[in-house]
């Protein structure tokens, strides 16, 4: 497959490929195009040329919004195929990648109509003046996408990044490439100009460094890990490129001693094991009272035993391979270094080799209990079928436990009593706090984290408005004053 610039299938310059495998087998998917910096100053020119004459940038908003929804009915007749590849590429379930992708159809009609309805401002300025405030797209936007869920994270951004009337350069994950590049054909056939949804394939270190530190972008917007982040903001930022970043999470799951145990031992293993633990709210900390941990223990193992390992793309298959080898290798190096802290393993823990298993990068779901909050297995991010249950002695302990960690994305809260819950989601530092469930996204939802987890929102109203910039307008109605042509005291509102 070739990047997608300008509208046209397009080769790197110097010829260069590299390889997209399937992680359930290690088969050979298909040779992508790899980029690096003459693809990405082509596609920002691309971009940028598009963002200045204006064939989408200013289009009246009811045409933006008509050809987005053709977009989002295209994707919807295209659901079948892009699950397929998605779950080939990632290995995450079939029957997860297709109930994860029936969302995205949601997100650009809901982006399309939030641009149709927005309203603009007129403020209370002083004096004899009218003055409004409009929002403008911004321009060129980079946006840098993860491999753990390719379409869905690229679509909470390309969604409102198109909708405000900006064009987009994406460098989607090298693991995970070809389905983004699938998505810029669909857009392109939907009626989305040329130039306005460009595709560049290739590494972080070459194709995402050139994105970051292109000076002629408006916004960098990255999903990716915290170190990432921290590059990537730097980067930018030297350019004065306005930066949000998506980062790292290890969400905890606070089970209240009033929780049904059995519902709570479901969300647990729902939130540790969706998309093999390779999610940035991965419920990694399982905070338990004491006196029920064995308990929710005993339930969590029994349902993390049956969970169905396999080809992804069979129907039955609940859990999936990791993602890469470089993902296994993290995987087992974190559960060495769990054994090493003191902590004990109920199940799992090795790689999973029976049968066909062999050939992929399976592991078998781990749950870690006797962890200290401390331990670096319950403080850093493993992304992978790893998860520890913390025990706490009463509320404020738990509160101290989920607070504990540098990240601040997701956290969940299990209990009969919503009322404890949401005074109880006051206290956790996070930027998504769910009562009796886990994982659950909307596109109105602002998404995004406190403390190491990022900066910046993405989805909701919010999510719009960051892909947008206020211009506001002052219109004098009286005489214009001669300011050096008197003497009296005027104001300078
Ligand atoms: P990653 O940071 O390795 O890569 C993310 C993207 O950044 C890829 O496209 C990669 O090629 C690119 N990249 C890497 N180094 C770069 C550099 N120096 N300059 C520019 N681009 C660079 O992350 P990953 O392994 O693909 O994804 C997993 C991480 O993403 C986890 O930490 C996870 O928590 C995080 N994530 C966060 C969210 C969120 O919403 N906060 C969602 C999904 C994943």
């Amino acid at each position: 497959m070739k990047h997608v610039i300008d509208g046209l299938e397009v080769a790197s310059a110097d010829g260069r490929t590299f390889e997209v495998r399937n992680p359930a087998t290690g088969a050979l998917v298909e040779r992508v195009a790899e980029g690096g910096a003459t693809e990405v100053a082509r596609a920002v020119d691309a971009a940028q040329q598009a963002f200045d004459d204006g064939r989408w940038s200013k289009l009246p908003v009811s045409q933006r919004y008509r050809i987005l929804n053709r977009f989002a009915q295209s994707i919807e007749d295209s659901l079948p195929s892009l699950s397929t590849l998605e779950s080939t590429c990632t290995g995450r379930p079939l029957r997860e990648m297709s109930a994860q992708l029936s969302r995205l159809p949601e997100f650009y009609r809901y982006f399309a109509a939030v641009a149709r309805t927005a309203e603009d401002s007129l403020t209370p300025f002083e004096g004899p003046y009218l003055s409004y405030v409009r929002r403008v797209p911004l321009g060129v936007v980079g946006q840098i996408t993860p491999w753990n869920h390719p379409l869905l994270i690229l679509t909470k951004k390309l969604a409102p990044a198109l909708a405000a009337g900006n064009t987009v350069v994406v460098k989607p994950s090298e693991y995970t490439p070809l389905t983004t590049l699938q998505l810029a054909k669909i857009a392109l056939e939907a009626g989305i100009p040329p130039g306005v949804f460009n595709v560049v394939a290739g590494f972080g270190g070459e194709a995402g460094r050139a994105l970051s530190s292109h000076a002629g972008l408006a916004k960098l917007d990255l999903t990716g890990g915290t170190e990432t982040g921290r590059v990537v903001a730097q980067t930018a930022g030297a350019n004065l490129v306005r930066v949000n970043c998506e980062l790292g999470g290890k969400a905890p799951v606070i089970v209240l001693p009033d929780a049904d145990l059995e519902k709570a031992a479901g969300g647990a293993i729902f939130a540790a094991f969706i998309a093999t633990g390779q999610t940035c709210i991965a419920g990694a900390r399982i905070l338990v009272h004491e006196s029920q941990a064995q308990d929710l223990i005993e339930r969590m193992v029994a349902r993390a035993v049956s969970l169905r390992m396999g080809d992804p793309l069979l129907a039955e298959t609940q859990l999936g391979p990791l993602v890469s080898e470089r993902q296994l290798q993290r995987t087992e190096e974190y559960v060495a270094i769990g054994i090493k802290e003191g902590a004990e393993i109920e199940c799992g823990g090795k790689r999973a080799t029976s049968g066909a298993l062999g050939q992929g990068f399976f592991y078998e779901p781990t749950i870690f209990a006797d962890v200290r909050s401390s331990m670096r297995i319950a403080q850093d991010e493993i992304f992978g079928p790893v998860t520890c249950v913390l025990t706490y002695k009463d509320l404020d302990e738990a509160v101290r436990i989920a607070n504990d960690i540098p990240f601040g994305l997701g956290a969940s809260i299990w209990t009969s009593d919503a009322a404890k819950g949401i005074k109880l989601s006051e206290r956790i530092n996070c930027g998504v706090v769910w009562i009796n469930d886990h994982h659950r996204i909307d596109p109105s939802l602002p998404w995004g984290g406190m403390k190491a987890s990022g900066m910046g929102r993405e989805a909701g109203i919010e999510g719009y408005r960051e892909y947008t910039q206020t211009k506001s307008v002052v219109v004098n109605l009286d005489e214009p004053v001669d300011w050096y042509a008197t003497t009296k005291t005027l104001r300078l509102s």
